[in-house]
């Protein structure tokens, strides 16, 4: 994924995704799909390959990168139910609307969003089950969009963190504010008090570890842009120092459109 960017290192001007599939011994539940065709088509693949039947596709958050794949995996696996919290299913229709679709997604995609786009239901619970194990989902307010929420699942003191964690990416913050940022940073406090073990993020390097301290890190990384921002006059400035802070990043355009979003006059 490209964006509008100023300068940086060109080797880091793209997001990865991640999806996460939770097996039984015979059922599976997916976190979570791709954006595109193709990469939906490669996530299927990768789910057939357990031999599991797949009854769920739980969607974090309503942002089109993390569901563009329910047709798709609708028609590959009948029977499974797509489901989201209603906040998911709310964004989750902006998000497919013609209207954004064109404006946003086709343009950094062309031809290749999904034509058929599906919405996930609403899961009316707090938890999902697994062969008789709980899959808990933990609302966490207003994180990188409004009604986010992760899975913990507490037998495998695990937590599928959507966008509330990002692993060594910088964070879609352009609709968040300086007090939804405050919000997030303590969700993320409360969430290293479940003290995991295993920490996946949606967006990652995928040379790092799914490890427990990206909770910390991605609230050390809101709480220092909020400090930087406060210290800097210009998009430049506030880009060029948490750049300085943190060079190695990827996806260092959403760090630029967080900078411009932050310095907008009214
Ligand atoms: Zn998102």
């Amino acid at each position: 994924m490209t964006r509008d960017l100023p300068y940086g290192p060109d080797d880091l001007l793209w997001v990865t995704n991640q999806a996460t599939l939770l097996m039984g011994e015979k059922d599976a539940v997916l976190v979570d799909t791709y954006v595109t065709i193709e990469q939906n088509q490669q996530l299927i693949d990768w789910v057939r390959s357990f031999g599991r039947r797949l009854t769920h596709v739980y969607v974090t958050h309503g942002h089109g990168d993390h569901l563009f794949g329910l047709a798709q995996i609708a028609e590959a696996f009948p029977g499974v139910r797509a489901v989201g919290t209603d906040a998911t299913v709310a964004t989750a229709k902006v998000q497919t609307g013609a209207d954004l679709v064109g404006s946003f997604w086709e343009r950094l995609f062309p031809g290749q969003i999904p034509a058929e786009l599906a919405v996930p239901e609403p899961l009316g619970d707090d938890h999902l089950e697994l062969e008789g194990q709980r899959l808990d989902i933990v609302e966490t307010g207003f994180t990188d969009t409004a009604g986010s929420t992760v899975v913990w699942v507490p037998e495998l003191r695990l937590i599928v963190g959507g966008d509330v964690v990002y692993n060594d990416a910088h964070p879609y913050l352009s609709e968040s504010t300086a007090a939804t940022r405050r919000e997030w940073a303590t969700t993320l406090d409360r969430l290293g008090e479940l003290d995991p073990a295993v920490v996946v993020a949606a967006h990652k390097n995928p040379e790092r570890a799914d490890d427990p301290r990206i909770v910390a890190e991605t609230a050390a990384y809101l709480r220092e842009f909020d400090l930087l921002d406060a210290d800097t006059a210009t998009a430049e400035e506030l880009y060029g120092a948490m750049l300085e802070r943190y060079p190695r990043r990827i996806n260092p355009g959403s760090l630029w459109g967080a900078a411009q979003r932050a310095k907008q006059r009214p």
